[in-house]
């Protein structure tokens, strides 16, 4: 065991074993290098992410149970700090805030003042999810790999410290494995823990993924990883892979919502759907945003804030008179053929990570899953129809 502060930064990559008590000295290490902890609690009936003081904030034993347009938590029989699926925040929400301050002025002083982009919070991400590292790596190709780099974005990820956290307990409404985003992790991270809560103790394999990570982990106690237990961890996030509550198709996502684009399944949804926006509120990717300015009564003081948008409000498509979307179904096909068609043409991915979010916290309790499933079925079902007229023509000839 290294005792804090005594011990050689371990290289990239090497594992070592951090007992759960010693979460309290990776709160102090990041503490003592200027860094906030967001990370995972309880409130409000879920685990939501926060700024956390002391390791004693994380949700020690709370699990949660996912389902169509259902979230409850849920005592589990061990310690496990990390032991839950996705709950209704994701990193978004932290690294690109809903509401964010661009500048303000003042008519007296005749001043601007620069927005939140000129200060920006050093952030130390606690706990993110193999999904949402993926998620991360997709909004900094969107706010910061064009010409125009999102300011408060690339402000708040260039200052962020992350630790990644292998999942070990996925959710009903979980779909990453299918996705190929997850439940392991291989890159994007400063630290990597897998969480073991079993007979053996409650212990976390760890690895440093950067210089930074390793310098971080060096003031961690901890010991060096035995193969047994390097092997238990790596079971642990197999055995997740397979036990994940929801899968997509593999191929031919991108040409099956491109072909679907008159189906007759949209009016379907549309019937279901109540374009309230909360799946685009809690998928880690969508980044839509809108302006607002407001002034006081007097037009003495005024302020531009940047705000999150959805494709499910009518004023998102307003062009020249009107809106371009005027219904339901029209809002939640472009939703799902951005997420799953023509973001591959944009950005060169998927934009969905398979974190099951817009699932639990739709209101009407409608899948992404079970809509592509649908859209498939008709799709088969029209192309059979075909085939066997086809067939039956043939034969009368
Ligand atoms: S799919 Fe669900 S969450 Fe999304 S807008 Fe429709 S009702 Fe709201
Ligand atoms: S579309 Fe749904 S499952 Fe996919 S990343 Fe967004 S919230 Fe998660």
């Amino acid at each position: 065991m290294h005792p804090r502060g005594d011990s050689v930064p371990q290289p990239p990559g090497d594992p070592v074993v951090v007992d759960a008590d010693a979460l309290a000295a990776l709160f102090l290490a990041l503490g003592g290098r200027g860094y906030t902890v967001v990370g995972p609690t309880v409130r409000d009936g879920a685990i939501v992410l926060a700024e956390l003081a002391s390791a004693a904030e994380l949700p020690f034993g709370w699990g949660a149970e996912t389902g169509a347009g259902r979230y409850r938590l849920r005592e589990r029989s061990d310690t496990a700090a990390f032991g839950h699926s996705a709950g209704p925040q994701s990193w978004k929400s932290v690294l690109h805030p809903a509401r964010a301050r661009l500048w303000s002025a003042d008519r007296a002083a005749g001043r601007v003042t620069a927005g939140e982009a000129a200060a920006p919070p050093r952030y130390a991400l606690l706990g993110v999810r193999p999904c949402d590292m993926r998620a991360i790596g997709i909004l900094d190709q969107v706010l910061t790999g064009g010409r125009q780099a999102d300011p408060v974005y690339r402000g708040r990820r260039d200052g962020a410290f992350v630790v990644a956290v292998e999942c070990t307990e996925p959710g009903a409404t979980c779909f990453c494995a299918s996705m190929g985003c997850g439940p392991g992790v291989e890159s994007g991270f400063d630290l990597a823990m897998t969480e073991l809560a079993d007979a053996a103790g409650h212990r976390f394999v760890v690895r440093a993924g950067t210089p930074a990570g390793a310098d971080v982990l060096a003031d961690v106690p901890s010991r060096a990883a035995d193969e047994a237990v390097i092997r238990r961890a790596g079971a642990a996030v197999d055995e997740a892979a397979s036990r994940m509550g929801r899968g997509m198709p593999a191929d031919g996502l991108a040409d099956l919502l491109a072909g679907s684009r008159e189906s007759p399944h949209w009016d379907d949804v549309a019937a279901r759907c109540l374009t309230c926006g909360n799946c685009t509120m809690v998928c880690p990717t969508c980044f839509c945003t809108t302006t607002e300015d407001v002034t006081d009564l007097s037009g003495e003081h005024a302020e531009r804030w940047r705000v999150w948008d959805s494709c499910y409000s009518l004023d998102f498509s307003y062009l020249h008179g009107g809106s371009v979307r005027t219904s339901g179904q029209s809002r939640y096909r472009q939703w799902i053929s951005h997420k799953l068609s023509t973001w591959h043409d944009q950005f060169g991915s998927s934009g969905c990570v398979g974190c099951g979010r817009c699932i639990a916290w739709c209101p009407a309790g409608i899948d992404i899953t079970q809509e592509v499933a649908a859209l498939a079925g008709l799709r088969d079902a029209e192309k059979a129809a075909q085939e066997k007229a086809a067939q039956q023509k043939g034969q009368e000839r």
